[in-house]
């Protein structure tokens, strides 16, 4: 039976967090916060306001689309914070007119003919996890309606070259359907954002998403070959090349674009053969300070370990790998094609001889590689029983680190039921402003929630780490006051987002810019670049119908 996706909260209906452990993190927040408000009783989508479809489709488009109002609730916001709000109070207001489901190119030129036309906003829909307002419009001036494509039916491996080890994948395959398709070929594209199990290689692409390796491999950028973007005005396709110097290059351009010049259809990724060779170990230390300097080494080593996730004190309490106050550092090698102990046993002594205290590093080989790649076609070889399991979903090897990290969604809607104002925020900055940036960010966030909610706690940890300065990613949870709570989220993301520009981060490293981070964004890039940007967007989308107000502002 196909699972059913929520229409308001993380995920499938099926795996959202039972009234038990909703109630025992309550009791835990409590012990916290002090009195917390009881636990609301989730929304049913029968109260779901929304308003009646404003368009109707010509009959050719009606096939492929709905105005079922599971599907509209869906597909009105991402799944942010303060969508996870909106959803769980029924504010579905700006929910699409219609939702489209194009399983064809064809489909799409037809889609943007309509809507140019008729003046419908057309709004790219890959996974929906937006955490900017990516996906989300509320059709008003020179719109009549809003149109939410959703590319679910444009989810195949089209292509693999074993040779030059890639895959040519369509932009709506999200995580799983990916590792499902590529690991029959013993692939992987081992890109692996906490978001896998919903969102797709189009919206990585679109959003410049970060995966699970801390070095080399971070964005999905680095495993772009090619990619192929269809817009308003034609199509748009970039050379299969490992590289080229031939003038700005044009995969970058359409990397972040947001939905706002075209549809990625398909792009040749690089993709790897499954590592057989893995290594693991956490390092504890009393200083965040010394912490953040043995990150700085081995990102600097040559080592390029695949993790390098430092979690301060309160990161590490929250997910259970410590509790005794230390902040610790979760190192991680693997390797397809060799052994990884000489490099586990050097990025130790690093981090040893800066004053941490190492656990015994963990080894493990499978018995089995996953294959050495030869052929150059499909179909892919039988999968024999000893191969590995289907969805390839190793984090890291830090059990706890990673099963917490993949139930965090989850958790996040639970405590939106709650009342508790919750949410993360990432940067990047050089090595030598991280001190200044963390002292101001930690200040102003602290300020911010001690005003708005009377408290609350702050986290940070590196998610990536890169020669010239980490990316910093932060969580705070606060108390949320019933019906107040999106104002105060608000006061305290606009405190941490200026304390962010002010320091010399950026507003992301990986959650995009979308509507949310607009006005940030504005105050970080040059005014020529967006004038660029602008002109290219009325080259390829001359109406103004793609994604209208996400990345650059709606054309009046
Ligand atoms: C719980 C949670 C965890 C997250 N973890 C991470 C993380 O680890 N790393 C990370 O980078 N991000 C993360 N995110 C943010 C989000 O998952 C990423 O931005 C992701 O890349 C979005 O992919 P999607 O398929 O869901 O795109 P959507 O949310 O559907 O769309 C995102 C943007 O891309 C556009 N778009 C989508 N598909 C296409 C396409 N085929 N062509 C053109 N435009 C398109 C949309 O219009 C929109 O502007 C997380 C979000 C949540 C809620």
């Amino acid at each position: 039976m196909a699972r059913v996706r929520s229409h308001w909260a993380w995920g499938y209906e099926d795996k959202f967090p039972r009234d038990e452990t909703r109630a025992a993190v309550a009791e835990r927040l409590a012990a916290v916060f002090g009195k917390l408000p009881a636990g609301r009783p989730l929304p049913s989508l029968d109260a779901a306001q929304m308003p009646e479809p404003r368009y109707s489709p010509p009959v050719e488009l009606r096939s492929m689309g709905t105005t079922d109002r599971h599907a509209r609730a869906v597909h009105t916001y991402g799944r942010g914070y303060r969508d996870l709000v909106r959803g769980f109070n029924g504010d579905f207001s700006a929910a699409p007119d219609w939702v489209f489901y194009p399983s064809e190119e064809a489909h799409l030129t037809a889609l943007f003919r309509f809507c140019e036309k008729e003046s419908i906003a057309f709004i790219p829909f890959g996974g929906g996890t937006s955490v900017v307002g990516g996906t989300e419009f509320s059709a008003n001036g020179r719109f009549r309606g809003t149109a939410s494509v959703d590319l679910s039916k444009m989810d195949k491996v089209l292509d693999v070259d074993m040779t030059s080890r890639a895959a040519r994948i369509q932009g709506g395959a999200s995580g799983p359907r990916i590792s499902e398709q590529l690991n029959k070929h013993g692939l992987s594209l081992r890109h692996f954002p906490q978001s896998y199990e919903l969102s797709t290689l189009g919206g990585w692409i679109a959003t410049r998403a970060g995966g699970h390796y801390a070095t080399l491999y971070t964005h999905i950028d680095d495993f772009v070959e090619s990619v192929r973007m269809v817009t308003p005005a034609g199509v748009f396709e970039t050379r299969r090349l490992p590289s080229s110097g031939a003038g700005p290059s044009p995969e970058r351009f359409v990397l972040g674009s947001e939905g706002a010049f075209g549809i990625i259809t398909e792009a040749w990724v690089r993709v790897q053969s499954r590592p057989r060779w893995r290594a693991s170990a956490s390092v504890h230390f009393t200083r965040f300070e010394d912490a953040v300097v043995a990150a700085r080494m081995l990102s600097q080593s040559g080592l390029f370990p695949s993790n390098c996730r430092l979690l301060d004190p309160g990161e590490a309490m929250l997910h259970q790998v410590a509790t005794d106050g230390t902040s610790v550092l979760l190192i991680a090698f693997e390797s397809a094609d060799h052994p990884v102990e000489p490099w586990m046993e050097r990025a130790l002594s690093i981090a040893t001889d800066l004053g941490g205290d190492g656990d015994e590093p963990k080894y493990t080989t499978d018995v089995v590689n996953s294959i050495a790649p030869r052929a150059s076609s499909i179909p892919a070889p039988p999968m024999s029983s000893a191969h590995p399991p289907p969805i390839d979903h190793d984090i890291d090897d830090a059990a706890s680190w990673k099963q917490a990290f993949l139930d965090a969604p989850y958790l996040q809607s639970a405590l939106v039921s709650l009342g508790v104002v919750c949410d993360t925020f990432e940067t990047a900055c050089t090595w030598d402003r991280f001190a200044a940036l963390h002292e101001a960010v930690t200040k102003a966030t602290d300020a911010a929630m001690k005003e708005a909610c009377g408290g609350g706690i702050l986290t940070c940890r590196f998610t990536h780490v890169y020669s010239d300065g980490p990316a910093p990613y932060y969580t705070f949870v606060a108390p949320g006051r019933p019906g107040a709570e999106l104002e105060q989220w608000a006061k305290i993301k606009a405190a941490a987002s200026d304390a962010l520009i002010a320091n010399g981060g950026t507003i992301t490293h990986h959650h995009a810019v979308g509507r949310l981070h607009r006005p940030w964004w504005e105050q970080e890039r040059s005014p020529l670049f967006e004038h660029a940007l602008s002109a290219a967007k009325d080259k390829l989308d001359p109406s103004g119908i793609l994604n209208p107000g996400c990345l650059l502002p709606s054309k009046p």
